[in-house]
């Protein structure tokens, strides 16, 4: 739940500085724009009417009218509301202009013009007859003033035609723009805040649900599912990838139970037999001494039997943990099977049963001798085990293609088809064999050979088994050479 706000005040943060920064740069913009435009308005405004101020003078002097009558004439003509016109004739500097010196009105442009006057004759006194039209500002108590300074030749004098108007009005208008977005900006940012915050939450509500879903499922109810609300949305996906995970360790858990179930039932049978022979031994007095070793011929028996469980238990473990088991060198693969047969020679003859190896004793290899021969072993032994007197057992070794062709044949009494499926898994035993605890694994003999195979880059499968008998086909790789 605290990963879930943390990452929502995150989501949220980032949103907001976004906006801010995208609101900052867009009211800077905005307001440089207006900024430029009103000026870039006035200055046009000015230039138009220091024109038609020149227009008017050169048409009174075309007509003959007296130099200070064109003035007074002009500056009468041109009196305007928002602008104020000043004339300056160069050679006496004399500066023009209506209301000079007088009280108008506080928001006459004059007024302003009249304010600024020390700096407006410089503006215009400076400009030179060769200049272009000249823009400044002129700043006083009153405020600031935009001129227009036009130099001009008006007959055979040289004159400068202002114009000039208060920014009162734009600094007006850029001060309500400054306040619009000073207040506006921080409730738009407080507005997205509060919606992107919202938003963060409602989008990562549904990962709560998750979480809490998940945070449910323990151990043993690794059977329930998280709900999967939009397969096709990238929750969805997750759910689904969870519910995946917990179908993978449901299966896992599972395995592991009934393999300690299985190992446990395997594991009691010989400690049962091995403490019923003891209490018999122990219950009656005089007991004769082969009545005694048979009660220890039997614990022995059992005692081996636990041993090899318990062995073979420890090796599939390990095999299952990715323990480093095999220790590969230089072996000859027929030499291994040949061993292989040979030790269980003298079974066979126990049980009378026919054992014989053909092939080849070389087929060099690297593998792992002790557990190669184990793999035989258990083929023999089972071939052997299965097999009824009178029959035959053959192991072949031989190299085909690419392949170590190892084959384990008997003419025994096949493996009932149910069963066949299921012969590789730890623990299997076919109901028959169950019934008969006389032969007597516990079902780990074949699970233990396929892993060797499979640890050998080969594999171990049944090829055929009927009435006539079974046969296991060990394929190993045989390298380049
Ligand atoms: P076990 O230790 O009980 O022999 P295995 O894993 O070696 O266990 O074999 C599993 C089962 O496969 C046996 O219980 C038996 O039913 C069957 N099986 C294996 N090899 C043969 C064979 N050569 N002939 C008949 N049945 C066999």
């Amino acid at each position: 739940m605290r990963a879930a706000a943390s990452i929502r005040t995150r989501l949220s943060a980032w949103y907001a500085g976004a906006f801010a920064l995208l609101l900052s740069v867009f009211a800077l913009g905005a307001y440089a724009f207006l900024e430029h435009t009103t000026e870039a308005r006035i200055d046009e405004y000015l230039a138009e009417t220091a024109g038609a101020v020149a227009g008017a003078m050169e048409y009174e002097r075309v007509s003959g009218t007296a130099f200070d009558q064109i003035i007074d004439d002009v500056l009468e003509e041109f009196r305007l509301r928002d602008i104020a016109v000043i004339v300056l004739e160069r050679e006496t500097n004399r500066i023009s202009m209506l209301d000079l010196g007088t009280r108008p009105r506080a928001t006459s442009p004059r007024t302003h013009a009249a304010q600024q006057l020390p700096d407006l004759r410089t503006i215009m006194t400076s400009t030179r007859a060769s200049d272009p039209t000249i823009f400044a500002t002129a700043s006083g108590e009153a405020g600031p003033v935009r001129v227009v300074a036009l130099p001009y030749r008006l007959g055979t004098r040289d004159i400068v035609i202002g114009a000039a108007r208060s920014l009162e009005a734009q600094e007006r208008t850029l001060r309500e723009a400054r306040y619009a977005l000073g207040i506006g900006i921080p409730l738009m940012l407080l507005v997205a805040t509060a919606g992107g915050s919202l938003l963060a939450r409602k989008s990562l509500e549904p990962v709560s649900a998750l979480a809490e879903q998940a945070a449910r499922i323990g151990a043993t109810s690794l059977h329930e599912r998280v709900v999967v609300p939009n397969p096709r949305d990238e929750l969805g996906r997750l759910a689904a990838v969870l519910n995946d995970l917990l179908e993978r360790l449901d299966r896992s858990f599972e395995e592991q139970r009934r393999f300690t179930a299985d190992a446990s039932h395997e594991l009691r049978t010989p400690v049962a037999i091995i403490s019923g022979e003891a209490e018999l031994a122990l219950s009656r007095e005089g007991r004769s001494p082969a009545e005694l070793r048979d009660a220890l011929a039997r614990v022995r028996a059992e005692s081996d039997r636990l041993k090899q469980i318990v062995e073979d238990l420890f090796l599939l473990a390990r095999a299952e943990a990715g323990d480093p088991i095999v220790v590969p060198r230089e072996v000859y693969l027929g030499e291994v099977a040949a061993d292989s047969v040979r030790a269980l020679r003298s079974l066979a003859e126990r049980k009378d049963v026919t054992l014989a190896f053909t092939g080849s004793e070389d087929l060099p290899f690297q593998g792992d001798e002790a557990l190669l021969r184990r793999l035989f072993v258990n083929l023999l032994d089972n071939a052997i085990k299965y097999t009824p007197a009178g029959g035959d057992v053959t192991l072949s070794a031989e190299r085909r293609n690419g392949d170590y062709l190892v084959t384990v044949a008997d003419t025994g009494p096949g493996i009932p088809a149910d069963a066949q499926p299921h012969i590789f898994d730890r623990f299997y035993r076919s109901d028959r064999d169950r019934r008969a605890s006389a032969t007597g694994g516990a079902g780990l003999g074949l699970a233990i050979a396929s892993w060797v195979a499979q640890t050998h880059g080969g594999s171990l499968a049944l090829d055929r088994s009927d009435a006539s008998g079974s046969r296991f086909i060990v394929r190993l790789p045989a390298g380049t050479e």
